[in-house]
């Protein structure tokens, strides 16, 4: 059975749960069961790791220059905006590196929000994966787009890519997004970031938007600006000013601290972080998810949120924690953690 008729079951199963009349359900469940856009106008609600997505756009599984890896993820979907960004991107990038073409990983859920698996972000549409190995020059079955495992650029030492793995067209491809006016920031692997860094020659103005991050070693992060005069969608703040080739990357790249000769007390079991919810998702996601899936009606004008949400608040809410936004730094950053 696919995944996209898995999933309605999986919503509705959700739905009858007794538990789930006392708790509400996690937002990923219910994002997660919702196999077509909202037949809305196109906004992207909220910030990147806490919002949703009306009106979204499928990014087409094959273009001249790409290929939708993970098809039976559904997650090929954006505000037009990515859309557009991604198809230009991708002859640019692919011509810029003498790749045959790029291979797309995720971008978001048709109605955006939270995930079941992979990422704190992507969430309203504006953020996109890209596999930092080539297309090959032939279509890949659904199936390879299965199977078929990205390739890892870090070296032996995890702290500098592998010379024999990394290329020029790596660089070029990372720099052809990264030059878009559109883009906001790129998360890269710090051993990719130095790599570019030293790669860059005279023209490091590009280096700005691109990101030490956690993971990112196997593909690169695209995220977008709000679009223009969308007062729905939270922007990020701008990232520092320079190339961030300095002190900030060294504070990445450092070994971790040696680990103490006796062994310290045993550490308390973390908390699980509270799931979200609804009701920690701008009110207008409510209507994202009632919308009738696009195709279905004609788009709906997206109205401003209601004040107050539609379905009565638990007794005390569990305040949800900040999720990082793929940019916060950490104490001790070490970019040995997987993606
Ligand atoms: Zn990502």
């Amino acid at each position: 059975m696919s995944v996209r008729r898995l999933l309605p079951l999986l919503a509705a199963a959700l739905a009858a749960g007794p538990a789930l009349a006392e708790q509400p359900a996690p937002a990923k469940a219910l994002f997660g069961a919702k196999a077509m856009p909202a037949a809305m106008a196109p906004v992207s609600i909220g910030s990147y790791a806490k919002g949703c997505l009306a009106g979204a756009e499928e990014l087409p599984i094959d273009g001249p220059n790409w290929q939708v890896m993970r098809l039976s993820r559904n997650r090929n979907w954006g505000h037009p905006m990515l859309i557009a960004f991604a198809e230009k991107l991708a002859v640019r990038a692919s011509r810029a590196a003498g790749w045959p073409g790029l291979l797309i990983g995720d971008l978001a859920q048709p109605r955006g929000g939270p995930m079941v698996s992979g990422h704190a972000s992507h969430q309203i549409g504006l953020d996109m994966d890209i596999w930092l190995n080539p297309a090959p020059s032939r279509r890949l079955t659904a199936k390879e787009r299965e199977d078929i495992s990205a390739v890892s650029m870090l070296g032996a030492d995890k702290r500098s890519v592998d010379p024999k793995i990394w290329t020029r067209g790596h660089l070029e491809v990372i720099k052809a997004a990264a030059s878009d006016p559109a883009v906001a920031r790129i998360f890269v692997n710090p051993a990719i970031k130095k790599a570019l860094c030293e790669g860059a020659g005279n023209d490091r103005d590009w280096l700005r938007v691109v990101r030490p991050w956690y993971g990112h070693h196997y593909h690169f992060h695209v995220r977008l600006d709000c679009p223009a005069g969308s007062t729905d969608c939270t922007p990020q703040k701008a990232p520092p000013a320079g190339d961030g080739c300095g002190a900030e990357l060294d504070a990445w790249l450092k070994p971790p601290p040696k680990k103490p000769a006796k062994p310290s007390a045993p550490k308390k079991p973390a908390k699980p972080k509270p799931e979200i919810t609804l009701n920690d998702l701008p009110a207008a996601c409510r209507q994202v998810l009632a919308a009738p899936d696009s195709g279905t009606a004609a788009p709906a004008a997206f109205a401003p949120a209601p004040a107050a949400p539609a379905v009565p608040l638990p007794v005390a809410a569990p305040q949800a924690e900040a999720i990082p936004a793929e940019d916060v730094p950490l104490p001790v950053p070490s970019p040995a953690r997987r993606s």
